[in-house]
């Protein structure tokens, strides 16, 4: 694993407690020369790691996953510190982690493994075989909000399907990448295939253009994946792009409005509202759109920041929050929970608004706090048409109570995923992939399709 002797120059920074200001760790600053360095061992350990084969890296991974289980409390505690958010959020991030890893190292061999396949109208002297190889190092980017969930979803289906890893974790968040690498070690001490480099925006960058970096694994912003790109262009390096979201919940006329607005709540607040798949807005039918302002609000004005969910993480998102505010309320838009007064560094108290305006940016923009706007539609059609115009795509919820009906409004949502009559469970479901379209990026994370964004068809034939 990479260390602090690593950077070129002693240049280091802190991960602070973002509820406290306390300093939790310092960290190198690694420039693109150590970054450079980082990847040629990375390449030299990926050439180990995909000769062990399949059943020897389920092994490792299957041991590594033992090693998370047994540390989880550890790992937990620090993704409280580095974040603020609650213990149990921590904790649950972490097993959730687990059970991604588990699924990758169990079925990489049957998604990827060689396979006869038929050789078509070439007749029966042919035999055609695929199967899909490793890329040699995975660039791993990641995001603060879930440290540990999000870049193990891209880490745990690279090293499953034969790479070596270089995590760049968030500047916000680096000691937790660095904990993920150091118990790595634990079950593969052999080479250094999962490796950690710490560092602000140029660290990332460096990685993204390194020429040894087989694909780059982005999470985080939509602005910021244009800039990875950018970088990744030089070298021509294919790219899987996680990016923000602005996710719609609907609200259908026969849907259990009391759980509705429970998904709604959680969707909205849970983290304080800093997850990319949170519910951001809420269509309602006109039918039940009283009884579920009712469960709503209800329910809203007893969530506490602080007790129920923690601080923002990122100071500058505090902004961003009152900015949105202050735009929706200036736009005529109501505040039936919290109010223009809700924005307290580092807390942000639960927000629900109604009457904003389609063209403000609490409805346009990721806002990526407890906020909610919610609007009375006359139908599911008109609230799939709303759901559907904005720029982002990545996940959406509906509740009805037709099962036929949930299923056609889910397939015309513009999103990677949807859940029906639950909240985010898909992110929970390794067999699914985890992606978004348009300006929530684009390739997959988890699943089948996961493994194979990490992998290259090779196809061969041979006459026999
Ligand atoms: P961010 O500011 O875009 O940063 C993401 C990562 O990119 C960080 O590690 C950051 O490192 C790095 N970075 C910054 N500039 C870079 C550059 N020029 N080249 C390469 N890397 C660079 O995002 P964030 O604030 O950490 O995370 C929040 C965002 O992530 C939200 O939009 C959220 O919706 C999204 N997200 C998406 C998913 C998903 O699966 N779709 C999951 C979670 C979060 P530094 O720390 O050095 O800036």
């Amino acid at each position: 694993m990479t260390t602090a002797t690593e950077a070129t120059e002693q240049r280091t920074f802190d991960s602070l407690n973002p509820a406290t200001g306390a300093v939790v760790g310092t960290h190198p600053r690694h420039d693109a020369a150590a970054v450079h360095r980082t990847v040629e061992r990375a390449g030299e350990a990926a050439r180990w790691w995909a000769g062990l084969g399949f059943e020897g890296r389920r092994r490792r991974l299957l041991d590594y996953k033992a090693v998370l289980v047994r540390e989880l409390p550890r790992i937990a505690g620090l993704v409280r510190e580095e974040t603020g958010k609650p213990i149990g959020d921590a904790t649950l991030e972490t097993v959730l982690t687990i059970t991604h890893l588990d699924w990758a190292a169990r079925h990489a061999r049957k998604v990827l493994g060689p396979r006869r396949v038929s050789p078509g109208l070439l007749g029966a002297n042919l035999a055609a075989t695929l199967e899909y190889l490793p890329l040699g190092v995975v660039g791993v980017i990641g995001p603060w909000n879930y440290p540990v969930f999000t870049p193990m979803g891209s880490i745990s289906y690279a090293l499953a399907a034969g790479n070596a890893v270089v995590f760049k974790p968030s500047e916000l968040t680096p000691g937790v990448g660095v904990l993920l690498a150091e118990l790595f070690r634990e079950s593969v001490p052999e080479r250094e295939v999962f490796q950690v480099v710490t560092g602000l925006g140029e660290t990332g960058a460096a990685l993204a253009a390194d020429p040894g970096v087989g694909k780059i694994a982005f999470t985080g912003s939509t602005a910021t994946a244009k800039r990875v790109m950018a970088a990744c262009a030089a070298n021509l390096t294919p790219l899987v792009a996680e990016c923000g979201g602005k996710d719609a919940l609907i609200v259908d006329a026969d849907a259990d409005v009391a759980a509705a607005a429970d998904a709604a709540l959680w969707g909205a607040m849970s983290n304080a509202g800093q997850t990319c798949v949170g519910v951001e807005r809420v269509y309602v039918v006109e039918p039940v759109y009283d009884a579920f302002m009712r469960e709503l609000t209800e329910r809203a004005a007893a969530v506490r920041s602080g007790e129920d969910y923690g601080p923002i993480t990122m100071p500058a998102q505090t902004e961003v929050i009152r900015r949105h505010l202050d735009d929706a309320l200036a736009k005529g838009g109501r505040a039936v929970v919290g109010g223009a007064d809700a924005v307290r560094p580092p807390y942000v108290d639960p927000v629900v608004l109604t009457d904003v305006p389609e063209d403000s940016s609490a409805v346009r923009e990721e806002t990526f706090g407890p906020t909610l706007t919610v609007r009375k539609v006359a139908d599911a059609e008109e609230a799939l048409e709303r759901a559907n115009a904005v720029s982002y795509g990545l996940g959406g919820t509906i509740f009805s109570g037709n099962p036929r009906r949930a299923m056609e409004l889910a397939r015309a949502m513009l999103s990677g995923m949807t859940a029906i009559n639950s909240i985010i469970s898909f992110a929970g479901v390794p067999a699914l992939p985890f992606g978004g379209i348009g300006d929530s990026g684009f390739g997959r994370i988890h699943g089948a399709d996961g493994l194979r964004e990490f992998a290259r068809p090779k196809a061969v034939s041979r006459q026999r």
